[in-house]
C-alpha cells in the first residue's frame, strides 16, 4: 500500500509514514476497504464478456431446439398430424353435418365456421415448436381437400347429388372453399410462429449486407446503429403480422365471395 500524502511505499502494519512522518491511523481501514473493492471489481467480467456468453448460450439453445424438431420421430409427427389435421377435419365434417343436414340452415354459417375453426389448430401447432411451414401447409391443403370432398360426400348421401363438381363453376366454388380452409390454417400457423419468435428472440439482431444496403438507400445514409436496430426490430415484429393479415384476408375473400 502507498501513503495517501506522499505516495511512498509503506508496510501493511505501519501506522505512520516513514517518509513524510504523517499519521496513517485514520486512513488505514479506508484503504483496506478500497483495496478489497478493487479486488472485487477485477473479479467481475466486463459487460462485453457477458453479452458474448449470452449469445453463446442462445446459440446453444437454438441448436438444441432445431435438433429437437429434427429428432421428432415418426410417432410424434403422426400424433401431431392426428391432433392438428385429422381432428379439425372431423370437426369440420361434424359442423357441416349439423349446419346443412340437421338444421338445413344457410351455407354462410358453414363458411364462417370453416374459416374460423382451422386457425387455432394451426396456431397451437406452431406456437410451442419451431416447425417447417411448407410440409405442414401441405398437410393443411390435404385437410382442406378431404374436408370439401367429405362434405360433398355426406351431402350426396342425403340428396343423391354427385360427389364431385359437375361444371367449371362448381369446381371453382369447391376450390375456393378448400382454399379458405387451408389459408385459415396457414394464418394460425403464422400467428403461432410470431408468438414463438417473440419468445425465442435473439437479443442481437444480425443485419445482412443486403439489408444494410437497402436501409442505406431509404434512410439516406444517416442511419445510426441504434436506429437501424429499432427498424430491424420493427421489421421482425410486424413482418409476420402483415403476412398473417394477408392470409386472413385471402381466407375470408375465398370463403365468402360467392355467398355475400
Ligand atoms: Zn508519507
Amino acid at each position: 500500500m502507498n501513503c495517501p500524502y506522499c505516495l511512498s511505499e509503506v508496510a501493511e502494519e505501519a501506522v505512520v509514514c516513514k517518509v513524510c512522518t504523517r499519521d496513517l491511523y485514520l486512513f488505514k481501514p479506508m484503504m483496506a476497504k478500497l483495496a478489497e473493492l478493487e479486488n472485487q471489481l477485477a473479479g467481475i467480467p466486463n459487460q462485453e464478456a457477458y453479452e458474448e456468453r449470452i449469445a453463446e448460450l442462445e446459440a446453444l439453445v437454438e441448436d438444441h431446439e432445431s435438433k429437437r424438431v429434427n429428432n421428432r420421430g415418426l410417432k410424434e409427427t403422426l400424433f401431431d398430424a392426428l391432433l392438428f389435421l385429422v381432428l379439425p377435419l372431423i370437426l369440420l365434417l361434424g359442423a357441416h353435418d349439423i349446419i346443412t343436414v340437421v338444421y338445413d340452415t344457410k351455407m354462410v354459417y358453414l363458411r364462417i365456421v370453416s374459416m374460423v375453426l382451422p386457425l387455432p389448430f394451426g396456431y397451437f401447432l406452431f406456437k410451442g415448436i419451431k416447425r417447417n411451414v411448407l410440409p405442414w401447409f401441405s398437410g393443411a391443403v390435404l385437410l382442406a381437400i378431404c374436408a370439401v370432398i367429405g362434405m360433398s360426400w355426406i351431402t350426396s348421401l342425403v340428396d343423391q347429388s354427385p360427389v364431385f363438381p359437375q361444371n367449371a363453376f362448381e369446381w371453382r366454388e369447391v376450390l375456393e372453399y378448400a382454399a379458405s380452409i387451408a389459408f385459415s390454417f396457414l394464418t394460425g400457423m403464422l400467428i403461432g410462429r410470431i408468438i414463438y419468435n417473440q419468445k425465442h428472440q435473439r437479443r442481437t439482431a444480425s443485419v445482412g449486407p443486403l439489408m444494410k444496403f437497402a436501409l442505406g438507400i431509404f434512410g439516406e445514409g444517416d442511419l445510426s446503429p441504434e436506429k437501424l436496430h429499432n427498424l430491424m426490430k420493427k421489421v421482425n415484429e410486424y413482418g409476420g403480422t402483415v403476412v398473417a393479415l394477408g392470409t386472413t384476408a385471402i381466407s375470408i375473400y375465398t370463403g365468402l365471395k360467392h355467398i355475400l
